[in-house]
C-alpha cells in the first residue's frame, strides 16, 4: 500500500504541532505507524490522502455512530450553516434537542450544553462538589473522564489512596480529593466510604467501562454504587460520553436500569460536531449559574451548527427502531471472527476490543 503523501504530511505536521498531531493517540506511536492523512468519507469508508480505502471501525472515536456523512445531517449543518455560523445567545434548536435527550434520559431533568466531553465531565463533578459542599470524588483505576486536571489520576501503584497523577504538568494537590477505587470491585469502594464517608461528594464512572478495553460492568454492580451514593448523600456521576446513545438509545442507564444523579455525554450527541452535554436532577442543575452559585459558562456553548448536528443524528436514530439490534449483530459478527482467528474479545453492544496474543 502506497501511503507516501501521508508520510510526507506527517512530516511537515511535526514542525508545527507537538508530534504532528492534535491528540495524542492519533500519533499511532503504540501501534508503530505514522498516521494517515484523510481527505474524505463516505458511510463506513475512509479515504486518505493517496487515495487508499478503508473500512472504519474507529467511527472517530465514537460519534459517527450512523457513519460518515449521513446525508440529512449534513443537511441539516448546511442549512444551519446558512443563518450563521454563531449567535452567542439563545436558539431554538436548543430546546427540541434538550428535549429529545431528556426524553431518552429522563434522569437528566436539566442540562446544560457544552463543547467537549472534558467540559462536560469536569463541570459535572464541579456541581457535585457544590451541591454536597464536598471535596472529595471516587474514580475508577482505569476509567477516563476527559483530561482535565482532578480526574486525570489512576493508581501507578497497587495502594488505593496512593493518587498518582497520570500527567506532568498536574500539581499534586489539584489530585489530593481524588479517590481511587477499582472497577468492578465493590469492597474497594467500601473502603474509601467507611475512612471519608462526610467528605465524598460524588462517584464518576464509566457504567461500562470502554478506554481501558471494553469491561462491562459486573451484575449488581451499578446498583451497589447507586445504594452506597444514596446512603451517604454522596452524588452517582455516569459519564456516558461513549455509552450515551451507543449501548442503547437510553445510553447505559437504560440498559442496565441503574439512575445517576448526574450525566454526562459527548461524542454521539454532538453528530460529529464538538457538542457535549452535562445534567441530572433539578434540584442539583439548579446550583448553576444563573440560578446557583456554581459558575460554569461558555462562547460557543449551544453552538447553532453543533446542536444541528447533533439534533439530526438523534433524529436519525430515532427514525432507525432496529437501529441498535442490527448494530449489535453486526458487533457479534465481528466478535465471532476475530474469536475464529484465535483473539479474546470483550464486547458490550457495539463496543468492542480485541486481545491480541504478543509473541517475543
Ligand atoms: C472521550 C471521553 C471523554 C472526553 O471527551 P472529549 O470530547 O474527548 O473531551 C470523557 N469521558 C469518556 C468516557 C470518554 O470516552
Amino acid at each position: 500500500m502506497n501511503t507516501s503523501k501521508s508520510r510526507k504530511l506527517y512530516e511537515k505536521a511535526q514542525k508545527f504541532m507537538p508530534g504532528g498531531v492534535n491528540s495524542p493517540v492519533r500519533a499511532c506511536y503504540s501501534v508503530g505507524k505514522s498516521p494517515l492523512f484523510i481527505d474524505r468519507t463516505s458511510g463506513d469508508k475512509i479515504y486518505d490522502v493517496d487515495g487508499n480505502e478503508y473500512i472504519d471501525y474507529v467511527c472517530s472515536w465514537g460519534p459517527n455512530i450512523l457513519g460518515h456523512n449521513r446525508p440529512e445531517v449534513i443537511e441539516a449543518v448546511i442549512r444551519s450553516c446558512e443563518k450563521g455560523l454563531t449567535f452567542g445567545t439563545c436558539h431554538e434548536n436548543e430546546i427540541i434537542l434538550a428535549e429529545i435527550i431528556q426524553k431518552h434520559m429522563p434522569s437528566m431533568e436539566l442540562l446544560r450544553f457544552v463543547n467537549s466531553g472534558t467540559e462536560a465531565v469536569m463541570s459535572a463533578v464541579r456541581v457535585a462538589r457544590g451541591y454536597t459542599h464536598r471535596d472529595k470524588i471516587i474514580k475508577f483505576e482505569g476509567c477516563y473522564h476527559g483530561h482535565s486536571d482532578g480526574l486525570l489520576v489512576k493508581s501507578g501503584s497497587g495502594l488505593l489512596t496512593n493518587s498518582i497523577p497520570d500527567s506532568a504538568g498536574v500539581p499534586k494537590g489539584y489530585t489530593d480529593n481524588t479517590l481511587l477505587a477499582k472497577y468492578n470491585d465493590e469492597s474497594s469502594v467500601k473502603k474509601l466510604f467507611d475512612k471519608y464517608s462526610g467528605d465524598i461528594a460524588c462517584v464518576i464512572v464509566e457504567p461500562c467501562a470502554a478506554n481501558m478495553g471494553v469491561v462491562p460492568p459486573k451484575a449488581g454492580f451499578l446498583k451497589f454504587l447507586r445504594e452506597i451514593t444514596n446512603k451517604n448523600n454522596a452524588l452517582l456521576i455516569f459519564d456516558e460520553v461513549i455509552t450515551g446513545f451507543r449501548l442503547s438509545i437510553g445510553g447505559a442507564q437504560k440498559l442496565y436500569g441503574v439512575t445517576p444523579d448526574l450525566t454526562a455525554l459527548g461524542k454521539i450527541v454532538g453528530g460529529g460536531m464538538p457538542l457535549a452535554v452535562y445534567g441530572g436532577k433539578r434540584d442539583i442543575m439548579q446550583c448553576l449559574a444563573p440560578l446557583g452559585f456554581v459558575y460554569q459558562a461558555g462562547t460557543l456553548s449551544g453552538n447553532p451548527i453543533a446542536v444541528s448536528a447533533g439534533l439530526a443524528t438523534l433524529k436519525a436514530i430515532e427514525s432507525e427502531p432496529d437501529l441498535y439490534k442490527k448494530l449489535d449483530k453486526k458487533a457479534e459478527n465481528i466478535e465471532n471472527a476475530m474469536k475464529c482467528a484465535g483473539l479474546k474479545v470483550n464486547r458490550a453492544g457495539s463496543l468492542i476490543t480485541a486481545f491480541f496474543p504478543i509473541r517475543r
